[in-house]
């Protein structure tokens, strides 16, 4: 309860841009049943990823998992910097639910 409600707030104020979260990449092999904001859970194992959960930017609470394997649809790369800061391309667009449409750069959500 107190988590979600905690997840919301981040959510709303990286939205408004109060207050900017940086998102960074961490290593799992399967996704948790609580994801935190702020975190791109990389899924895989033995160096392989194949795809990429966060929780919705948008703060509908919704789980997103984007596949990186290259020969199924639709396919996202994930780019990790130095500060683990991420880069996800293309955009996200989710066609339902709270409809966010963001672009994550360095870190950075940028909503298109
Ligand atoms: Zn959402």
């Amino acid at each position: 309860m107190w988590h979600e409600l905690y997840g919301r707030l981040q959510a709303w104020l990286d939205r408004t841009r109060i207050w900017r979260l940086t998102y960074r990449g961490i290593r799992v092999t399967d996704v948790p049943d609580r994801l935190k904001t702020g975190k791109i859970y990389l899924v895989g194992d033995d160096g392989y990823v194949w795809s990429a959960a966060m929780l919705c930017p948008g703060g509908c609470g919704k789980t997103l998992e984007m596949n990186l394997l290259p020969d199924a649809q639709p396919v996202w790369t994930v780019t990790e910097d130095a500060n683990n800061r991420i880069t996800l391309q293309p955009s996200v667009w989710l066609k339902t639910d709270c409809e966010c449409h963001f672009i994550l750069r360095e870190g950075r959500i940028h909503w298109a």
